[in-house]
């Protein structure tokens, strides 16, 4: 279902967000015996660049607020053995290398403003780039900067975008809000010296790639996104709450949630950055969240357990799907479906005062839960 729903939008045409300014206007390639250097140069700073991911002989990296404008890459890559492809995926750069399977490791430095260089070599993989338990290297360099001390919570839905009408009439951006705000309160009491940031504060509509954009530019250290569960039909027997994380979907179930979630974008401008995302680019795109996959997962748990203990509503367990609400949050990331709307007695427990607070009261315990973990992680 989200392929269906992504060819329907593949049309429109994606120019690149107003926030990116930097090009890459050339790249130049260093050999030697046993390694290659690719230069990526821009016109202006690059503003971030993550760890690249090797797959294979699939090398991806991603540069933050820079768009490819060098037409020589082929050419320059071909004395190497190595193809490329750059998409643009929100306000990513995404260059994508094919590479000679003697290249077994990567991985990519700074080197002024301006460059960033991709290094390749025939040495041994004992550094390369693996999705282990442990925080990403960067938390345990940089405390200060990794500490849980900004918590984002996405209110999901809003404005002309109502969400799922619940069989009771309720409307699902009317249920997360509350909930975020409830949680936003009990958050401010749980961990006083965590700021909250909420995606929005009232009844307004805001754009899919806005809510992680605002997470990043507000240096999140976790984002968690509200929702409400629907069938297409109701009322219907289906119940209890589900956390998701980011990658594409692997099963219908989790497809249906995920396309019913991203058919907000109907509501987005057409430049939305959706608007050309392909099912390939999303697999791209939730390959350069590896880093956070482990830490997410954690987070997903701790809800899904907090939440069957705290409420009546029945665990479906963690799943995974291709959110684009989720794409490109540089923090560990969650979309937790609270209660199935279509169902009677899940939509009156999650419209009610009492619902909504035992539910924002049982994230909290499953955040800091998460806190607790992530503390003794960065203390190893
Ligand atoms: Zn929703």
């Amino acid at each position: 279902m989200v392929l269906i729903l992504i060819a329907t939008i593949t049309s429109v045409a994606s120019p690149a967000p107003d926030s990116i300014s930097s090009k890459i206007v050339s790249t130049k390639l260093i050999q030697t015996a046993d390694s290659i250097e690719i230069r990526f140069r821009a016109d202006r700073s690059i503003p971030a660049f993550q760890r690249p991911e090797r797959n294979g002989n699939t090398i991806v990296l991603r540069l933050t607020g820079v768009v490819h404008a060098d037409t020589a890459l082929a050419t320059t890559l071909a004395p190497a053995h190595i193809t490329a492809t750059a998409d643009v995926i929100r306000t990513f750069l995404v260059y994508r290398l094919t590479v000679p399977p003697s290249y077994h490791t990567c991985s990519a430095r700074r080197d002024g403003p301006r460059d960033v260089i991709l290094t390749l070599s025939t040495r041994d993989a004992s550094t390369a780039v693996t999705a282990g338990t442990e925080p990403p290297k960067a938390m345990r360099n940089d405390r200060s900067r990794w500490s849980l001390d900004v918590i984002v919570i996405d209110a999901g839905h809003g404005g002309v975008d109502a969400g799922a009408e619940g069989v009771n009439g309720v409307y699902e951006k009317d249920v997360t809000l509350s909930i975020a705000k409830r949680l936003r309160a009990l958050l401010q009491t749980a961990m006083p010296t965590t700021k909250v940031v909420m995606t929005r504060e009232d009844d307004t509509f805001v754009e899919l790639y806005r809510r992680t954009q605002i997470a990043n530019e507000n240096n999140g250290k976790l984002f968690i996104s509200i929702h409400c569960n629907s069938m297409p039909t109701k009322p219907h027997p289906a119940h209890g709450c589900e956390t998701y994380i980011l990658r594409p979907g692997r099963n219908d179930d989790a497809a249906r949630v995920a396309a019913r979630e991203n058919a907000s974008v109907k509501f987005e401008r057409s430049q939305s950055p959706y608007a050309s995302m392909t099912q390939d680019q999303l697999i791209v795109a939730t390959m350069a969240q590896r880093s956070f996959v482990q830490l997410s997962e954690k987070l997903a748990s701790y809800v899904q357990r907090s939440v069957r203990n705290g409420t009546p509503i029945e665990d479906r367990g963690v799943s995974q799907a291709g959110f684009f609400v989720l794409v490109g949050a540089s923090m560990p990331n969650i979309l937790f479906e609270t209660a199935f709307l279509s169902n009677t007695s899940d939509a009156a427990y999650i419209s009610s005062a009492r619902g909504q607070q035992e539910m924002a009261a049982s994230i909290v315990n499953a955040i800091s839960s998460y806190a607790a973990s992530y503390r003794s992680l960065l203390e190893k």
